[in-house]
């Protein structure tokens, strides 16, 4: 049986808007094709883990005194992440989690957290707590190799600067600043949205997609991933696409 194993971090402090559900996601849909899928938990205080050992790593969002309150942690994990991400460890990341791996997050009070700087971008709020980028979100993302349409909820003061290759073209709402054209960051190995929902539960693609990555780079070959019947969150996905596109 072939096994993912991913290590959700801060899960007791950054989890909005039910974005630990996109592990449950994950994890239903390694469940239903017999894959194996095992979710380790790092928070602050555990001991340091092996991250190279892991497929994937996730981090959710969170508000800014969240943020603050793990950063002197996620700071000592620097080097292990960024190995880890060199070595070709699939990195998820939302929101306050996306934020905090690019240069720093200068919060609404003008606090500067340092991010781990694996990305060259940077993020700052706007000194009022009233100009926020909230509401629902769809982007148009090529990652899977064919335009895949992704819908969530954005809610965050923060403007990210910087991004030379975003996860997705805005369709409806803001994407990483107000108004914006592009949303969130990718690479190969990493996904980088604002987006919360949770993300997955009606993007089963951007699910697969992570899946697939991982088990690929495990096994040294291209993987092929079961079919699944994806009707509800394709329904799901569309009620949102008529209402906001139309
Ligand atoms: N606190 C950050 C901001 O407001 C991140 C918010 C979030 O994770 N939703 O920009």
């Amino acid at each position: 049986m072939s096994t993912i194993k991913i290590l959700h971090m801060y899960a007791d402090m950054l989890d909005l808007y039910g974005d630990s559900g996109n592990m449950e996601v994950l994890s239903y849909r390694c469940r239903m094709r017999g894959i194996e899928c095992v979710i380790d938990k790092y928070s602050i205080d555990s001991p340091m883990p092996d991250f190279s050992s892991y497929d994937l790593i996730y981090i959710g969002g969170g508000a800014d005194l969240e943020q603050q309150h793990i950063s002197a942690d996620l700071l000592k994990c620097r080097e292990g992440i960024a190995k880890a991400y060199k070595e070709g460890v699939f990195l998820f990341l939302i929101c306050g989690g996306y934020q905090l791996m690019g240069r720093y997050y200068r919060d609404a009070d003008g606090n500067d957290i340092p991010g781990l700087g694996l990305f060259d971008y940077f993020t700052v709020a706007p000194n009022s707590r009233r100009k926020r980028c909230i509401g629902n979100i769809v982007i148009r993302t090529q990652l899977t190799g064919k335009a895949v349409d992704v819908v969530g909820f954005e809610n965050h003061g923060g403007q990210t600067q910087g991004v030379k290759t975003p996860f997705g073209k805005v369709l409806y709402g803001n994407g990483n600043c107000s108004k914006s054209e592009a949303e969130g960051y990718t690479e190969k190995n990493v996904i980088a949205t604002y987006l919360h929902g949770p993300c997955l539960s009606k993007n089963p693609e951007i699910s697969d997609y992570m899946i697939e990555y991982c088990l690929s780079r495990s096994s040294g070959g291209k993987v092929q991933l079961q079919k699944l019947d994806d009707t509800l969150e394709n329904q799901c996905r569309k009620v949102m696409l008529d209402r906001l596109l139309k």
